[in-house]
């Protein structure tokens, strides 16, 4: 079966988050999405993110309960920079069809990743659409270096596929629009504002009982 991962910084998980996730999951019949934290983040201030323990446990109270959504402490427990290609070679070592869910707003930089090149050869990638970026065609998100490697790929339930020279696809798929970050639930929070309904009830719980981004 098919196993999906989504990779972040969780700070904290959001409805945007989970509802994405879900669309995904039922779309490409996934047995589990797996939600991955980074231990810290290549491309974000460290110091802005939460201690990681806190964003774990705000990841397990907002996917308890679910069937099909679990959450890994492999980037936390390795510690240092968490590389998604490292990450990748794991999963692969226990699951053989990985599908790697990325939002076009991350997937647009991927060409700032550590070793690029490589990751589209160990998963295939879902691309989410997502409010304030603007979708283009995959391969106009990609640097060139990968874009030489793509091919146009008929699949005859969904447009917009691509395949890799590896075999592995690239989707981009249209999910629900939901303007939620995990920057605006920060932005709200300092503020000393709600963020009801956009984080589920245990993590607000946990923010309020933890005190978490508060200025
Ligand atoms: P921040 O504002 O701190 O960057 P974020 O809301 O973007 O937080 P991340 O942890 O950076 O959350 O996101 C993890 C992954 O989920 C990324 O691939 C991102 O593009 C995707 N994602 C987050 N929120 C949404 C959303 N509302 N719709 C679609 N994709 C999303
Ligand atoms: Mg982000």
């Amino acid at each position: 079966m098919a196993t999906g991962i989504l990779g972040g910084t969780f700070n904290p998980v959001h409805m945007g988050h989970l509802r994405v996730a879900e669309e995904i999951r039922e779309a490409f019949d996934l047995e589990t999405v797996y939600f991955i934290p980074a231990f810290i983040p290549p491309h974000k201030d460290a110091g802005e993110a939460s201690p990681p323990e806190e964003r774990l446990r705000m990841l397990r109270a907002a996917t308890r309960g679910s069937g099909f959504f679990k959450v890994s402490d492999l980037e936390i427990k390795r510690g240092g920079i968490s590389y998604t290609i490292d990450t990748l070679k794991r999963f692969k070592l226990r699951f053989d069809d990985l599908y790697f869910i990325i939002g076009a707003d991350a997937f647009r930089l991927i060409g700032t990743w550590h070793r690029y090149e490589e990751l589209f050869s160990h998963a295939h990638f879902i691309v989410m659409t997502r409010p304030a970026f603007g979708t283009v065609d995959i391969p106009d998100m990609l640097p060139a270096r990968v874009r030489g490697k793509l091919a146009p790929f008929n699949d005859a339930e969904r447009k917009g596929v691509y395949i890799h020279e590896s075999g592995k696809k690239i989707y981009l798929y249209r999910v629900t629009q939901l303007d939620i970050s995990s920057t605006k639930v920060r932005n709200l929070l300092s503020e000393g504002r709600s963020v009801r309904y956009l984080v589920p009830p245990p993590v607000e719980r946990i923010i309020i009982q933890r005190r978490l981004y508060r200025s």
